[in-house]
């Protein structure tokens, strides 16, 4: 049969799309830990890099980043060409040398709004890519070839509403985006300890890390939405919880029972974790 058959190509493309529609993007959590982990090369770059290689190309990023706070609002970037923002100080020039140059994705950007019905989601036209965003992607897809689009943490919002917001936005995935949290599941700068190359954690940071690792195997998240109920810990670990929200984001955009791939995990510097993982 010829390939310029009504029925044969017609049958391709129908299977195309139906392929298309049924496959789901899993969601990803990744902890950043510092900026200089853009410039370096060591296990948990080389983890973002193998596993950039072995998954489907996205058609975009939604990049949900401890880096970009907002209070009293949830704003989303329509920027067509975010420009790469050196949000730190105090690192070598090198760093603030390095471009990401990954476009926006407008169109994806503003449906994403448009499925959230329980807040206003506001544009924003001015958002860079911030280091939480670039320094990992620049591993995962070191072309800068998909588009990434930044959704902001309104901080003065409580934990479940950003848990309930992002489970609005689980069809992006079947959209080929890629829900990305980026944070840390310890991150207590105030703590950290350069004293020694490979300093032992600190109690807090294993009891925390513990605590997030135990209910994301056994699937529950409504244990990590609450993570403030054991106060005294939870203010420890996270004595700001910028770095957590993300992985709420992460969490709320999957469902239940989903398979979990944990592909980095390393206390680092005392009081910060790396633990980084996929679901779906
Ligand atoms: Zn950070």
């Amino acid at each position: 049969m010829s390939i310029t058959s009504p029925f044969g190509l017609n049958a391709l493309e129908s299977i195309a799309g139906n392929f298309a529609k049924s496959s789901k993007l899993p969601v990803v959590f990744i902890g950043h830990g510092s900026p200089m982990n853009a410039i370096q090369q060591n296990p948990f770059t080389e983890t973002l890099r193998k596993w950039g290689e072995s998954i489907e190309k996205p058609q975009a990023i939604l990049m949900v980043s401890a880096h970009w706070i907002t209070m009293h609002n949830t704003k989303i970037s329509v920027n067509p060409n975010p420009e790469t923002i050196y949000d730190f100080g105090g690192f070598p020039p090198a760093l603030s040398q390095v471009k990401y140059p990954a476009p926006g994705h407008p169109v994806l950007a503003r449906e994403t709004a448009a499925m959230v019905s329980s807040i206003k989601i506001h544009e924003n036209h001015e958002q860079g890519l911030d280091h939480g965003a670039w320094t990992i992607l620049k591993h995962i897809f070191p072309k800068a070839d998909v588009p990434c689009f930044q959704l902001s943490i309104d901080y003065a919002a409580p934990p479940a509403k950003h848990f309930e917001l992002a489970a609005q936005l689980k069809k992006l995935r079947e959209k080929g985006v890629l829900i990305m949290g980026s944070g840390n599941v310890v991150h207590n700068l105030r703590e950290v300890n350069f004293n020694s190359p490979n300093p032992a954690p600190y109690d807090y940071t294993v009891e925390f890390d513990s605590f997030v690792k135990k209910n994301l195997e056994s699937g529950d998240y409504m244990q990590l939405v609450n993570f403030q109920q054991n106060a005294n810990l939870a203010i420890k670990a996270h004595p700001t919880h910028d770095h957590y929200l993300p992985l709420l984001y992460t969490l709320g955009a999957a469902d239940k029972g989903e398979k979990l791939n944990t592909i980095f995990e390393e206390l680092q510097v005392s009081s910060i974790s790396m633990r980084s993982f996929v679901l779906g």
